[in-house]
């Protein structure tokens, strides 16, 4: 059966007797509007933890002025059926006022990944991993899970995290679950309800154009330019409504662009905006 907890307090009432038993806790983060990216979290974490709780805060510091924070699609009664029928243990959904006591913009103390959160989204959204570390700092904080699962779909948040984890001696493992896709192979998202049939049509190129550049990668091809300009010649190609924000192999590591032969663990990352629709994708380069 699904209990709920609204607080810090809530939660830790039913966390405390299974800690004492050892029971072994495992968090799923997310905001709601759940798809089957947000079930695979689930059924991983199911898989790997005696108790499963998911997190549903739409958290507004993570979305800037001129973001669809007002639209963004919430449905408590839905998410919580799915939640339930994945077999989640706890659904943690608290409020602003315990999120934030003073509201976000009065907050002292932020997380701040500093030049990470500046990289490949961070340009185009300022501050936006400044409230995603800060929120999932205060959630590893409050429920403190034995681990945490992230989608690949969101590698830069994913990195993060695990920065964040390092740097700040948060005892918790934090888990990367591949992405999952639509059969045409774009990525699943909250978002893609904004899509138009004809955008959506298009937004399939997004994944394509990774397998151009994996392509390349696997044929031994290692210059970061020229695995990016594959990329970006089948966005051309294929999605002619689509403005490209960027198409970027990066570290790893550092999230900062890579120049030149890649010689160290990599990605390949792109943002593509369909009208108000902004869509990303990655793709792991593996030696
Ligand atoms: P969100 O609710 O959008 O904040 O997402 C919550 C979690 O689900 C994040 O860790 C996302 O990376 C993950 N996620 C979102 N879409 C997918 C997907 N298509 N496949 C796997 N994980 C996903």
């Amino acid at each position: 059966m699904l209990r709920e907890a609204r607080d810090a307090v809530q939660l830790e009432n039913i966390l405390a007797p299974l800690r004492l038993r050892n029971r072994s806790i495992g968090l799923v983060p997310t905001m709601g509007a759940l798809h089957a990216g947000h079930l695979e979290l689930l059924r991983r974490c199911r898989a790997e933890n005696r108790v499963v709780v998911m997190s549903l805060y739409v958290n507004p510091a993570q979305f800037g002025p001129t973001e669809d924070f007002a639209r963004y699609p919430r449905d408590f009664a839905r998410d919580r059926r799915l939640a339930e029928e994945a077999d989640c243990d706890i659904l943690f959904a608290p409020s602003d006022e315990v999120m934030y006591p003073r509201g976000f913009e009065h907050r002292h103390i932020w997380v701040d990944p500093g030049d990470l959160g500046r990289q490949l989204e961070g340009e185009s959204r300022p501050g936006h991993f400044r409230g995603v570390a800060t929120v999932v700092h205060n959630l590893f904080v409050m429920a403190r899970p034995h681990r945490a699962y992230f989608g690949q779909k969101d590698l830069q948040q994913v990195q993060i995290v695990k920065h964040m984890v390092e740097d700040l001696s948060l005892n918790v493992n934090v888990v990367t679950v591949p992405t999952v896709r639509e059969p045409d192979g774009l990525a699943l998202s909250s978002r893609n309800v904004y899509l138009d049939p004809a955008q959506r049509l298009e937004a399939a190129a997004l994944s394509r154009a990774l397998d151009s550049a994996l392509a390349e990668w696997q044929r031994g091809v290692r210059e970061a330019a020229a695995l990016e300009a594959a990329a970006t010649r089948t966005l051309t190609a294929r999605a002619s409504s689509g403005n490209v924000d960027y198409t970027k192999v990066a570290s790893l590591d550092t999230l900062r662009p890579l120049v030149g032969a890649v010689s160290e663990p990599a990605f390949i990352a792109l943002a593509v905006r369909f009208g108000g629709t902004r869509l990303i994708d990655n793709e792991l380069l593996l030696a």
